[in-house]
């Protein structure tokens, strides 16, 4: 059974929600604050979804509280304010996707379904997700390679969260920068490559010899599970 976590003050919202999932076969256990929320949090949830806009604290802090507590599952935000998407999907909050209001049923059951088919695939035992011999310890936002700390930057270790979630699945370039950035396709993407580059330079990835990271040309890029 998939156990889905919804925190939302808003019964227009909530109320079709709860009858979505539950007939999508999810069991859904919903909320209207923060602070109920985070007392019933736990790791028996595989998604948690999180109103911004709460009556009595702010979404961003239960998100954060849950990382900090070492909480893996995937967090999905859902916000009617367009302005924060860039601090959403920014470092702080640890939240893995977001969708604006008003969004469509149908629009957030795929993303739905995105985050936890992803979250299948994942090495993640003790809030570390490792493949190879890099592991990543999601709430302390710490790499390691072969036990010896990376010392990435913020933007960096995102990129390797991102890839790493999706291993050995081509990730696009406009879903790096949506992921990363927040920002629309249409943004230059150089920086894009200037970080990679960076990162694989600490991952010590050579060229022409890609242990890692490898470039799939035109699309995106790719964490090799092995
Ligand atoms: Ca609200």
């Amino acid at each position: 059974m998939t156990n889905i976590l919804l925190i939302e003050d808003d019964e227009a919202i909530s109320a079709p929600l709860v009858r979505v999932l539950s007939r999508e076969g999810y069991a859904v256990h919903c909320v209207a604050r923060g602070k109920e929320g985070l007392d019933v949090l736990d790791q028996t949830f595989d998604l948690l979804i999180l109103d911004l806009g709460l009556p009595d604290m702010e979404g961003l802090d239960v998100a954060r509280q849950a990382r900090s507590r070492g909480l893996t599952f995937p967090i999905l935000i859902l916000t009617a304010r367009s302005e924060e998407v860039d601090m959403v999907v920014g470092l702080d909050a640890g939240a893995d996707d977001y969708i604006t209001k008003p969004f469509r049923l149908a629009e957030l059951l795929a993303r739905v379904r995105a985050l936890l088919r992803r979250m299948t695939h994942n090495n993640i035992s003790d809030g570390m997700l490792r493949f190879q011999d890099i592991a990543l310890n999601l709430a302390g936002r710490r790499a390691f390679r072969a036990g010896e700390e990376l010392g990435l930057t913020g933007k960096e270790f995102e990129l390797l969260r991102v890839l790493m979630r999706q291993a050995g699945t081509t990730v696009s370039r406009e879903e790096l920068m949506h992921e990363v950035w927040g920002s629309a396709s249409g943004d230059s993407t150089k920086k894009l490559d200037m970080h990679i580059s960076w990162l694989r330079r600490k991952l010590g990835d050579e060229v022409g010899q890609t242990r890692y990271i490898s470039t799939v040309r035109g699309v995106g890029f790719r964490f090799e599970k092995e």
